[in-house]
């Protein structure tokens, strides 16, 4: 019973994917910027220097670090504007691995996806309001991992402040698999016209379509010529009465795995089950998508079965990137949980209207899709606890123990569940980490170092350095101390611009 309920959701997991399109970066902006910034007796933490907290300054200019210098008493740099971090907390802006800016929360794929006059008038004002939402948590930067809609991407580097947005392109399905199949036959090639091709289901690929422009290297140089930083495929084996889906062979893998090798981008399998997990091990990619939540045969045991520790152990040892999205669960438990949308910060991220709609009985038109029929709301939430919640929080638990690779991604919205609201549900997610049994320090150096690595953004991003493009986020408590301090923001910089945070918020009066 626990598992139908669950398993209708493989619509939200359809739409995570169908609501991915891609982008560049921004270039500060010399005219509006102060030339130079000096935040100063400010306590500094950064990723590479985490043993060596001390009070110090940061010099800005012209959208970079220029200087940080760790000591008291350093003289202001002539013509810098002041800023005093007295009492408070520098950090390196946030990096959320995982968006998928093209889909509204809580929205019907059809009317997201649909004819513009068919849409209520609040989704211009949540697109106009979605990079400042992202900022008002402290994200400055953003990967999207399957680009569905490009305009989305340009209209949201167009925003006067927004943050840096990278993406993989469109994604790779494999052929009539995940997630191209929970479109129409007729409508799903020209909705991942990126897929790979299956020389054994050439009766079921219209004949436009030909093998050599759908091998991997034809479809990872799609990826590459678009701009894309990293390539995004899958192994999902599908939900409920369509467990049968196509699924790459590790032959298939080993191509993606050369070309995109090959073309310097980084490779992103979705894979949330121990099978597909093992399937991504065995085949080297760089990032799992998913936390493990489907154990297949073994989801009722009760403890981390052995065979998963094994592999959960070459994650850890092969560093290989591990995104755990606990919040794609928890954003479907949402609709389950009364309180959720009275959480205070929700009015901050979202326009008036649209939370209102929310709250209306048409706005909760998802939880009937995920629901049994006349499952009491308690009922619900225990099968999210005791099935998919229990199991990806211990398998995140053992990696922790292990400290894997872990990167800071949301999956921002996993599935048109309003459950997964920009920016609050990194706050979110953070919350789920910990209570998973990350440390602050690992939860700080997944959404900061090791997603700027991972994506080869280091050079750039993810540590206070000289050199580096000012994405800084200024803070009222520590977060090696506690996780609220990712909610006490005063300040964001956006390649040295900056923000306080009242003006980020959606009710502000600006
Ligand atoms: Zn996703």
């Amino acid at each position: 019973m626990a598992d139908k309920g669950i398993f209708r959701m493989k619509i939200f997991s359809f739409l995570c994917v169908l609501l991915l399109p891609v982008a560049a970066i921004a270039l500060p902006s010399p005219n509006q910027a102060p030339d130079r910034t000096w935040i100063t007796d400010v306590r500094i933490i950064s990723p590479e220097k985490l043993d060596h907290i001390e009070k110090g300054s940061v010099l800005i200019e012209n959208g970079r670090i220029v200087r940080v210098a760790r000591k008291k008493g350093v003289k202001k740099p002539a013509g810098a504007t002041v800023v005093s971090g007295e009492g408070q907390f520098l950090i390196p802006g946030l990096i959320d691995s995982h968006v998928h800016l093209a889909s509204i929360p809580g929205v019907r794929p059809e009317v997201n996806f649909g004819p513009a006059e068919a849409k209520p008038t609040w989704i211009k004002q949540y697109f106009k309001q979605l990079p400042r939402s992202y900022l008002y948590f402290g994200y400055t930067t953003l990967v999207d991992l399957a680009v569905v809609d490009r305009r989305v991407l340009e209209d949201f580097r167009q925003a006067p402040l927004h943050p840096d947005l990278y993406d993989c392109g469109e994604s790779l399905p494999f052929a009539n698999g995940y997630p191209m199949s929970f479109a129409p036959p007729e409508a799903r090639f020209q909705l991942f016209p990126n897929f790979i091709y299956d020389s054994n289901q050439a009766s079921s690929i219209p004949a436009q379509y030909t093998p050599q422009d759908h091998t991997p290297a034809a479809a990872v140089a799609g990826v590459k010529g678009s701009g894309g930083i990293c390539v995004k495929t899958y192994f999902e084996r599908g939900f409920a009465g369509d467990r049968n889906l196509p699924v790459m062979g590790l032959d298939v893998l080993a191509d993606v795995r050369k070309a995109a090798t090959q073309a310097g981008l980084v490779l992103m399998m979705h894979a949330n089950s121990f099978e597909a997990q093992k399937f991504a091990v065995d085949g080297h990619v760089d990032v799992i998508a998913h936390g493990m939540w489907n154990w297949g045969d073994l989801d009722k045991q009760t403890e981390l079965p052995t065979e998963i520790e094994k592999v959960l152990d070459r994650i850890a040892e092969e560093k290989i990137g591990y995104q755990p999205t606990l919040q794609v669960m928890h954003g479907l438990r949402a609709y389950f949980d009364p309180e959720y949308l009275k959480t205070k910060a929700i009015p901050k991220v979202l326009p008036a209207e649209m939370l209102e709609w929310f709250e209306s009985p048409e706005g909760k038109w998802f939880k009937k899709e995920i629901a049994e029929d006349n499952a009491p709301d308690a009922a619900m939430r225990e099968e999210f606890d005791h099935g998919p919640v229990r199991r990806v929080q211990k398998v995140v638990a053992y990696l922790a123990g292990k400290d894997a690779n872990f990167l800071f991604a949301t999956d921002t919205p996993s599935a048109p569940t309003y459950g997964n609201l920009p920016g609050l549900n990194g706050y979110q997610e953070m919350q789920q980490l910990q209570r998973a049994g990350l440390s602050l320090e690992q939860i700080f150096r997944a959404a900061t170092i090791n997603n700027a690595r991972e994506f080869k953004l280091d050079s750039q991003l993810g540590t206070i350095e000289p050199g580096k493009i000012a994405n800084l986020v200024l803070l009222k408590k520590s977060p090696l101390e506690s996780l609220e301090a990712y909610d006490t923001i005063v300040t964001v910089w956006v390649h040295g611009r900056s923000a306080s945070r009242g003006i980020l918020a959606a009710n502000s009066s600006k």
